[in-house]
């Protein structure tokens, strides 16, 4: 149970003061549904309003803070011409422009006759001192409230500064103070506040040193935060590896048989992953161990070789993927390779249902299945396992860490395998995810040609669909990504039907269509007849951006490819270039292209090294793009930036080790203030794991 002390903060946008449902709505959809949620959204800037000069004094493009008397209202005689409000204080005559206004409004706000504080910036016009739209306009009792630094916020489409500044502001003011959870040593090393202290702080900013990520009181909400999450991770480490492991050891030649029945030889890295992988299951420990590697480079195939280790001790192994038709494409090439040396595998999703489900069911709990691939179905209650011992999860940042649990739960200390083909930066490697041990796939299958890559503007629309009708004449097969945006998701699914129609109109007959909207088997069967041959271009949102397997696909059209992530973008390419043919990527942009977006399409161009971009992708982000974050699915923090605090991670990191070796049950003074900095930072069910181990 949460504690008391945050319920304050813990309470809902909504039951600000001013807040109706639909300012709640947006801001609870820039940060998040709480008021805590509010305290940790941080100003990107700051506008001094201390400035109170004279009217005749004040400089042009300073932004000034000025007592005036309202003189007289001019509205506009034609509509787009600007309403004029003359004020005077004793030195001069000051014009207040608005454009697009409303009279009785104005005329509300600035009352003939009457004293006002106005603050805005001040210009000089045709020889006139004006104010356009004052951001403030006051009653003088309110004077000294205005005479301040006001923070500035990042927003959103829709949310304006003033209602999110105040609510930020009624936010903190329900923070209390809590007891203290840091090092004291730590604290007295870097002048840091309290966490309150802090937080007060961060909103105050008075100068640019105040903005930066290296300010006190910015570094220890940041650090609060980094040990939150390395302590939440370390918790979840110990509890798994304390339920001891079981050591998978034996003599049996199943792995050796399967091996020497692929058509193909495996490469270094995939041997080296697999012997780490045997290490660790052959420890009595309970493995949990990442395996990264690019598309295509092989991962299904060692996690298949994994399990059978499992098989041959005559345990069962399961294979969990994020999607409906990933779980089919690993089920596809695993049956295959099971088949070859007489393993019984099976496949569940939330399609199986009644009498098939049922049997499933049965052959999985009497041990008939011995590798099991799925969906969440699961981790469903009524999946029982004869006896599970390891359990692989494709794509892990899709799942949460106690989703991952879940799984190995359904067996006897089952070891798990992780499998990510968004390869992590090896500095975020070990912080954010000190939780696992790695395994990396870096050399790519023989056979594979490198990609040519180039990124049009997309004037050149249809020299695409030009040189695309030449490939397809030859029997090449194209997919056609149009990006999906998180915030218009109805528009981009209209952008993708555009676009199919156009080229359906190009290409009769010859062009499919799949995006998030579509149900899971209208996904499914569209997939398996683009894959069957029955159409030759498939537009798509980025539906497909994991892990689908098409050979015969050589050409990967992106539009709006500015909208991406780097790693997406390396992502969605590798889906071609699986074959020995020749396969391009071109990336269509709509110009002009910003910095950070240029420099990524130069990268793609330059490499087709996972792990060289994954880098470079956190160095650029560290330029400011929130998007790709969320999408690459790297870690997001509220306050840390992963880019500037690498520093403040390895501490959190080791200083959470220590704490978790010193004071495992979180029950001294300092175990118990770090309780609360986890609900702080909503780790509820890693505190509940604590309680119940
Ligand atoms: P990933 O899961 O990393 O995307 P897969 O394991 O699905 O990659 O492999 C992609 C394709 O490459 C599959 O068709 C697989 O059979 C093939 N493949 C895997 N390893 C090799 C190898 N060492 N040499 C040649 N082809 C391979
Ligand atoms: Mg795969």
């Amino acid at each position: 149970m949460r504690p008391e002390l945050l319920f304050p903060i813990y309470t809902a946008v909504r039951s600000l003061p001013g807040v109706g449902p639909r300012l709640s709505m947006m801001i609870e959809k820039l940060v998040g549904p709480n008021l805590v949620d509010l305290c940790f959204h941080l100003p990107n800037g700051f506008i001094d309003r201390r400035y109170s000069p004279s009217i005749i004094d004040a400089v042009p493009g300073s932004v000034a803070t000025i007592r005036i008397q309202v003189l007289e209202h001019h509205p506009p005689k034609v509509r787009r011409l600007p309403y004029r409000v003359s004020c005077t204080d004793d030195s001069g005559v000051i014009e207040l422009v608005f454009f697009h206004a409303r009279k009785d409004y104005l005329e509300n706000i600035l009352p003939v006759g009457q004293t006002r504080i106005i603050s805005g910036k001040v210009e000089h016009f045709k020889g006139n001192v004006q104010m356009s739209h004052p951001d403030h306009i006051i009653k003088p009792s309110e004077f000294k409230d205005l005479l301040t630094v006001e923070p500035v916020y990042p927003l959103t489409a829709g949310l304006t500064a003033r209602p999110l500044s105040k609510a930020i502001k009624n936010s903190i003011k329900m923070a209390t103070p809590l007891p203290e959870w840091q090092d004291l040593a730590w604290l007295n090393k870097h002048k840091s506040p309290s966490w309150l202290e802090a937080l007060q702080k961060v909103h105050t900013p008075e100068n640019e040193d105040d903005l930066s990520p290296l300010a006190p009181a910015r570094m220890r909400l940041a650090f609060d935060e980094l040990l939150a999450d390395q302590l939440a991770l370390s918790i979840v480490r110990k509890t798994h590896r304390k339920k001891a492991g079981r050591a998978i050891k034996t003599d049996a030649d199943l792995i050796e048989k399967a091996i020497a029945a692929l058509p193909f030889k495996l490469t270094n890295s995939q041997t080296n992953s697999l012997n780490e992988i045997l290490k660790d299951m052959a420890e009595p420990l309970r493995m949990l161990r990442l395996l990264q590697g690019d598309v295509g480079s092989g991962k299904t195939v060692v996690a298949f070789l994994a399990m059978l280790r499992a098989v041959e001790i005559g345990a069962q192994g399961a294979l969990m993927a994020p999607t409906e038709v990933l779980a089919r494409q690993h089920f596809k090439t695993i049956s295959e390779l099971a088949k070859s040396v007489g393993v019984n595998a099976s496949i569940l999703t939330g399609r199986d249902k009644g009498k098939n489900r049922e049997k499933l069911l049965r052959g999985i709990a009497d041990g008939e299945i011995s590798i099991l691939v799925g969906t969440h179905a699961l981790f469903q209650k009524d999946v029982e396992f004869n006896d599970l011992a390891l359990a692989v999860i494709d794509e892990q940042h899709r799942f949460g860490v106690h989703q991952r649990l879940m799984l190995t739960d359904k067996g006897e200390a089952a070891d798990m395998l992780v499998m990510t083909a968004t390869p992590i930066p090896r500095t975020l490697m070990l912080c954010a995810y000190s939780d696992l041990d790695s395994s990396r796939l870096t050399d790519k299958p023989s056979g594979r040609k490198s990609i040519e890559t180039r990124a049009l503007p997309n004037s050149r629309l249809e020299e695409v669909v030009t040189r695309l009708e030449a490939s397809v004449n030859r029997d090449s097969k194209a997919f056609w990504v149009c990006p999906l945006v998180e915030e218009s998701e109805l528009i981009d699914i209209q952008a993708a039907t555009d676009r199919y129609a156009y080229l359906n109109r190009r290409f009769p007959n010859r062009v499919g269509l799949v995006h998030g909207k579509m149900k899971g088997s209208e996904k499914d069967k569209v997939m398996s007849s683009f894959t069957s041959g029955d159409f030759d271009i498939l537009v798509a949102t980025t539906v497909i951006e994991v892990g689908v397997d098409i050979p015969e696909a050589t050409i990967m059209v992106i539009e709006h490819a500015e909208r991406f992530g780097l790693s997406q973008l390396h992502q969605l390419r590798g889906r071609v270039g699986r074959s020995e043919r020749k396969s391009s990527c071109l990336l269509l942009y709509a110009p002009p292209l910003g910095e950070i977006a240029r420099a990524r399409l130069k990268i793609l161009r330059e490499t087709d090294d996972g792990f060289r971009i994954a880098e470079e992708d956190l160095r650029l982000r560290g330029a400011g793009e929130m998007l790709g974050t969320r999408q690459s699915g790297l870690p997001v923090y509220k306050v840390a930036d992963i880019t500037k605090h690498q520093e403040l991670m390895m501490a959190a990191r080791d200083d959470a080790r220590l704490i978790i070796e010193r004071d495992p049950a979180l029950t001294s003074e300092r175990g118990k203030a770090l309780r609360i900095l986890l609900y702080l930072f909503a780790k509820d069910s890693v505190v509940q794991t604590l309680r119940s181990g």
